[in-house]
């Protein structure tokens, strides 16, 4: 076989596993199979392996990183992808991460409303937005660095509020990541609680995007309708740059 081949078929296997995985939890939960939408993180693997993906159904892919996002989308403009954006957003970037995502998940504060919506308005339609939890209520030093992102739960509602009244910015729902080396399930149980009083005032926001390779059953058994998968699906990513 070609590495191209062997490739296609290595991701067509862990593919085919994630999609078990989300299924046996949703029937596990009493949800029904499918419920639950995928999104393939490709962060840090090349474009080959999108274009892969795309031809073994993949339609949501995500990226964390503004240049490489936009270099990859604009390679594979054409494919019909969903472009996800889960990374830390610099303000001085959110136009430009307007201008090739389609969905930005990663929300957290007002400052970047200004930028998104001003990117949509560059590319001429409506971005959707989801507003990310911290869910980490741990002190500073047991963080592990620089904290994963997100709005403090207490400002989570009023963010809504600025991203549902920004011309050309569509707000969606929650998005968040588990708490490092702790049992998931409380902080995602803490997501779903906050998604129920968002969608009191937007019923339309009915988006929780939770869950990773590691943490994708508890994620769907507490509410999840969408979750993130790299490496159970690409494989280990390469060391970071
Ligand atoms: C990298 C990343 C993921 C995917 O993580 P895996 O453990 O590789 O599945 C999901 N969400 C966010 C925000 C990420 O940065």
């Amino acid at each position: 076989m070609s590495p191209q081949a062997t490739r296609c078929e290595e991701l067509s296997v862990n593919l085919a596993h994630v999609r078990e995985r989300i299924d046996s939890a949703c029937v596990a939960a009493g949800r029904a199979p499918g419920d639950v939408g995928l999104v393939v993180v490709t962060k840090f693997f090349p474009e080959t392996d999108v274009r892969l993906l795309a031809e073994l159904g993949v339609s949501d892919v995500g990226e964390n990183r503004e240049q490489e996002a936009r270099v990859k989308s604009a390679a594979c403009a054409g494919l019909g992808l969903r472009w996800h954006f889960i990374g830390n957003l610099q303000s001085n970037k959110a136009a430009a991460v307007a201008g090739h995502a389609d969905v930005v998940e990663s929300v957290d504060r007002s400052k970047l409303l200004g930028g998104l919506s001003r990117g949509a308005h560059e590319r001429g339609h409506e971005l959707e937005c989801l507003v990310q939890v911290d869910l980490d209520d741990s002190p500073a030093p047991a963080r592990g660095g620089a904290g994963r992102g997100g709005a403090q739960p207490a400002d989570v509602l009023a963010l809504a509020e600025g991203v549902a009244s920004t011309d050309g910015l569509v707000l969606r729902g929650l998005m968040a990541v588990a708490p490092l080396g702790r049992s998931p399930a409380p902080a995602f149980a803490r997501l779903a609680e906050l998604s129920e009083r968002l969608r009191q005032a937007h019923p339309g926001a009915d988006r929780i995007s939770a869950g990773m390779s590691g943490d994708l059953e508890e994620a769907v058994a507490a509410g999840a309708t969408h979750v993130r998968v790299g490496s159970a699906i690409l494989g280990t990513r390469p060391a970071i740059k």
